[in-house]
């Protein structure tokens, strides 16, 4: 049985909605976000949909990142505590601000920050948290937003892989930090190609995210730049996308979640392994499975899906991003490991292997992800359902 992939127009909500848009800005002759109508109505879209009071749009997930992270108006070597399972994306706009990633270990089943090892992270120079809900499993915002509270600390929430995810106090994903930064990349629940967005309720950052996105430039005052930025603009091209793709989220919410739902109906009191048990907060980017240690490991199990048609992979990163060697060993910045080992960070960060155990165990043994899609149908669900329930038996 074929699976439709978010990869293809099969497995993707984009039609006439979409080629619309795109007609409408194309006739309209202007493409820029600056000066087009598109950008600043997928901006108010999105505020609206969040109860936010800003949303700046940029050109993607990471650039979203940076520009929170830029607006937190860090020092250099200032650290900030973060996942180390997530995309490359979360971890290079710390770098990108001259700041250090320090990476605090997960939950064991969702892979999601621990808050107790984000405290146990926590220095003299840690400025922010950055948390990243993982496959679309709410990361325990209000925990982390109360340590954050506590030790005068920034909460960014990551939520790309989050769309309209609900926490445990049944608020969206981005809006209990200070930001929320979401991606509009290909693989994500909507996409237009690339693109991001930041929401906040706080108007003085939603204007240094503006200024940093448009090189420190405020149009309304001429041609001179106040302050450092770069080039992160959206065009109206993404946007006229973006904005058909975002009426559908919840439609596409419903069904990875119904969907959902059948499958862990379908899997309940399977020994050996676990999965998400809250269908509706969860925001399905892929459907993870937690396998118990002692049975068969990732890559046999990833290995048995595969062989039985599902689209499914072991551990979802090669590598934890603590053991990257882009933090590991690389250089950063020329043939300097600036900022993570000169001054003026004062302490070198841990990383690599054994700092992180949860997280190694997780992507080296026990997590195995499965695509999920809003076009997958009851019999996808089964055939993955039998698959799993015959690897699980097999293994006993
Ligand atoms: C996709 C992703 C990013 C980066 O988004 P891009 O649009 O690819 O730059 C960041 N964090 C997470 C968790 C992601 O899944």
């Amino acid at each position: 049985m074929r699976f439709p992939s978010v990869a293809e127009a099969a497995g993707r909500t984009l039609g006439e909605e979409e080629l619309a848009a795109l007609a409408r800005v194309v006739e309209s002759g202007m493409l820029s976000g600056v000066w087009g109508g598109e950008v600043p109505a997928l901006e108010a879209a999105m505020a609206r949909l969040h109860g936010v009071a800003h949303a700046v749009a940029c050109s993607s997930g990471t650039a979203a990142i940076h520009l929170a992270v830029a607006g937190l108006g860090l020092d250099p070597g200032d650290e900030v505590i973060t996942s180390p399972i997530s995309d490359f994306g979360s971890v290079a706009p710390i770098l990108a601000c001259n700041a250090v990633p320090v990476f605090a270990d997960v939950d064991p089943v969702t892979g999601n920050l621990d808050p107790a090892a984000v405290a146990a992270a926590i220095g003299p120079r840690t400025r922010a948290i950055l948390a990243v809900h993982l496959f679309g499993a709410a990361a325990p915002v209000a925990a982390l937003r109360a340590l954050a509270d506590e030790h005068g600390l920034a909460l960014v929430e990551d939520c790309a892989q989050a769309w309209l995810t609900r926490t445990g106090e049944d608020r969206l994903a981005g809006t209990t930090g200070v930001a929320g930064c979401f991606s509009l990349q290909q693989w994500k629940h909507i996409t237009c190609g690339d693109g991001g967005l930041v929401i906040t309720d706080d108007a003085a950052l939603a204007r240094r995210l503006r200024l940093f996105a448009d090189k420190g430039w405020p149009r309304e005052t001429g041609r001179h730049h106040v302050s450092f930025g770069l080039n992160y603009r959206m065009t109206e091209l993404q946007a006229a996308v973006a904005g058909a793709q975002l009426t559908k989220l919840p439609g596409v919410l419903a069904a990875r979640r119904r969907l959902a739902a059948r499958l862990v109906d379908a899997l309940a009191g399977l020994p050996g392994l676990t999965v998400p048990r809250d269908v509706e907060r969860h925001a399905w980017w892929l459907f993870p499975l937690v396998l118990d240690p002692g049975g068969p490991d990732n890559r046999e199990f990833a290995a048995g899906l595969t062989e039985a048609g599902v689209p499914a992979r072991a551990g979802y990163l090669n590598e934890g991003l603590h053991c990257a060697p882009a933090v590991t060993t690389a250089p950063v910045y020329g043939s300097s490991r600036y900022p993570l080992t000169s001054p003026p960070a004062d302490r070198v960060p841990r990383y690599g292997p054994g700092t992180c155990p949860v997280a190694e165990e997780l992507i080296d043994r026990t997590l195995v992800v499965v695509d999920w899609n809003e076009r997958y149908t009851d019999e996808h669900v089964d055939v993955i359902a039998r698959a799993v329930t015959d690897l699980a038996g097999r293994s006993r």
